[in-house]
């Protein structure tokens, strides 16, 4: 049975990546979930939090790992002599920019093969920046996300909004 690579920001984890997840292990002898270090946006959780919510989400599966990755995907799938690499596809506004990446890594490591799994239809509008959106206006997110995750995007967004809503200046 084959190890497969599942990447990604996980910022944070979805029910929609976990509904994945519980695909791969079905169909893999192990998975090891990838969380990015680098970034494009600045995440709102670290790595580490990132890292140990999956951590909680997956603990009941035996044949999964948590793990985290920099630099080309490719050279970690390599590091790991794992040959297949796992996407979560939504809906057909995920297909172009999944190709692009797919056709780019198979460029880059002919050897390595990508995966696509489609998601089950009720998390097809499921993404970690939506959540977070929700999550931001005090809408609930509960049947979204993990136990773990809701309780941790509260108070990540309450030490934010601690931050933000900073004390106005006292008026003279
Ligand atoms: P990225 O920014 O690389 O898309 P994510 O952590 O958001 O990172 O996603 C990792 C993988 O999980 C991607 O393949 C993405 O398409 C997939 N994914 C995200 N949300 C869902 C979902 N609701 N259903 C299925 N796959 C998903």
């Amino acid at each position: 049975m084959p190890t497969a690579v599942y990447p990604g920001a996980f910022d944070p984890v979805t029910n929609g990546h976990m509904n994945i997840i519980r695909r791969a292990t079905q169909v893999f002898g192990e998975v090891i979930v990838a969380v990015a270090e680098d970034m494009e946006k600045e995440p709102l959780f670290s790595l580490e939090e990132r890292m140990a919510l999956l951590v909680e989400a997956c603990a009941d599966y035996e044949n999964v790992r948590v793990d985290c990755f920099r630099g080309l995907l490719v050279d970690y799938v390599r590091a790991q002599g794992a040959g297949l690499v796992i996407r979560g596809l939504r809906a057909v506004s995920d297909f172009e920019y999944e190709l692009q990446m797919a056709l780019m890594n198979r460029r880059l490591a002919p050897e390595i093969e990508t995966v696509f799994m489609m998601t089950d239809s009720e998390y097809s509008f499921l993404s970690s920046r939506i959540v977070k959106e929700v999550a931001t206006l005090g809408g609930s997110v509960a049947s979204l996300v993990p136990n773990g995750v809701e309780r941790a995007l509260s108070s990540a967004l309450s030490a934010k909004g601690g931050k933000t809503n900073a004390d106005p200046p006292i008026a003279r």
